[in-house]
């Protein structure tokens, strides 16, 4: 296996892979919170302005549960990325793709995508699937793909903006995963490098608004095709020594073709337990406004140890849990009450019509649901919604009223206040909610716990009030 870097400190396959020599050192965290959150946050705070924790007021996790999701690579309409794309990185590096791609299906079909779909839908799994839109320079999924005809293509795209977009969100994976697109033209760059490689150097010296003109280029094309995106996830190595960059491009691209306000991208993961899988907010703009803007960084907590990105590598559903539930990296990162992101890529998941990483998969959501009943599935969006609403909005306890001031909206905001109040009223513009008690914290309701009464509304943009007996 190469040299990886999706891993905050180097990332595990080869459609994600970086020359050797190129991994990244370990990004400690607080150099990274430095780097990206703080630097707003801190401002912020130096201007009174955020009062996440103050005694008897603080802000919790999404419904007071730890919020899991499941992120698929590699992901298109119909084409086997990992047949196509293997090729072209071994004209790029003949020594380390010795896969014998020929004998890999070229398709994945859409009776699987399907039978997926059911499976998680039935078992309340939440996630990202991305959509290549010109996937290994085949085809463009808002034309046609050569091999499939145009009817075929219109049907795949179907199941992924009925079926898919209600629970997942859909990413472009820059254009190709290949080769690097001149967006003048739509045409590959003539030179095979991996200077002209996505995976590889291209994007490392771009500017942000150089990035954000390729990446509002992949998305147009999926809007083109129909669908809808708050986010992207990065090919490879795309990027990873230009990470502020990227996340001023994605929210720069998100706006101009979504006109999205809270943009969100996947680039890192990390297994060390000594790193926070926190997402972080960066380039906060705008707060004091009602265009306030961000972009959030989504990090994934797992390898991939379903089937590896070329669909040949078995995993071990025990490094996620283990049969007796008590080990593994998502027990570990759950308990922690961080987000627990896992990371796959489709060929892995679809191992050639073996459907190894899908069974793995599906073993670890049963141990999960096993052991644990307070996670809550979610998709990156209201991940990156959540903690951009986590870290800016204003609060302040008084006379028996929460008063909030919130530069970005979410789902599923969730507080706690002292015990001693009760009977909470919701007054957000024209509206006035009665919040209900249920144990389960569900949209609009409280419940008590120990000496705390813990409050779960959606959070609307701008200022709303909580009134509060006591
Ligand atoms: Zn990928």
């Amino acid at each position: 296996m190469l040299p990886t870097t999706r891993f905050i400190e180097g990332k595990t396959s080869g459609l994600n892979t970086l020359s050797s020599g190129k991994q990244q050192k370990t990004m400690k965290r607080r150099k990274f919170v430095k780097d990206s959150t703080l630097s707003a946050a801190s401002l912020l705070a130096s201007r009174g302005l955020v009062n996440r924790s103050v005694a008897s007021l603080s802000i919790l996790n999404p419904r007071d549960r730890v919020p899991v999701s499941f992120i698929i690579d590699d992901s298109t309409a119909l084409v086997n990325l990992a047949y196509y794309g293997i090729p072209q990185f071994k004209e790029i590096f003949p020594s380390q793709y010795l896969q014998d791609w020929k004998k890999l299906p070229q398709e994945i079909p859409d009776s699987f995508v399907l039978e997926f779909l059911e499976w998680c839908d039935m078992n309340g799994v939440k996630g990202k699937y991305s959509m290549v839109p010109y996937p290994a320079c085949t085809g463009w999924l808002h034309r046609f793909i050569p091999g499939w005809t145009k009817k075929e293509l219109e049907e795949s795209l179907k199941i992924i903006r009925e079926l898919a977009q209600p629970n997942w969100d859909i990413h472009s994976e820059m254009i190709s995963h290949t080769r690097v697109i001149n967006t003048k033209t739509g045409m590959p760059f003539p030179e095979a490098s991996a200077d002209y490689m996505e995976n590889w150097e291209w994007s490392q010296t771009k500017s942000a608004d150089e990035l954000g003109e390729y990446i509002a280029y992949s998305l147009q094309i999926l809007k083109d095709a129909g669908l809808h995106c708050d986010g992207v996830t990065t090919p490879g190595g795309f990027a990873g020594r230009n990470k502020q960059n990227l996340a001023k491009g994605t929210l720069y691209a998100v706006k101009e073709v979504y006109g999205g306000k809270v943009a969100h991208f996947f680039r890192d993961l990390t297994t060390d337990p000594n790193l926070s899988v926190q997402p972080q907010v960066m380039h906060a703009e705008g707060l004091d406004g009602d265009q306030a803007s961000c972009s959030v960084h989504i990090i994934g907590c797992t390898g991939d140890w379903f089937g590896g990105w070329d669909g040949l590598t078995p995993g071990d559903a025990d490094r996620f849990i283990t049969p007796d539930l008590q080990e593994g990296r998502m027990v570990e990162v759950i308990e922690s009450g961080e987000p627990a992101i896992m990371v796959c890529h489709w060929p892995g998941i679809y191992y050639n019509g073996e459907k190894v990483g899908f069974e793995i998969f599906k073993t670890v959501v049963d141990r999960l649901h096993q052991k644990y009943d307070h996670l809550v599935w979610m998709k990156l969006s209201d991940i990156a919604s959540y903690w951009a609403a986590r870290e800016f909005t204003k609060m302040e306890l008084v006379d028996g009223a929460v008063n909030l001031n919130a530069p970005f909206e979410c789902k599923n905001f969730t507080i706690q206040v002292d015990g001693r109040y009760k009977n909470p009223i919701l007054k957000a513009g024209e509206k006035t909610i009665l919040l209900k008690e249920d144990r389960n914290l569900s949209q609009n309701s409280w419940t008590r716990q120990d000496t705390a009464l813990k409050l779960c509304f959606d959070l609307e943009r701008g200022r709303s009030t909580l009134i509060l007996e006591s």
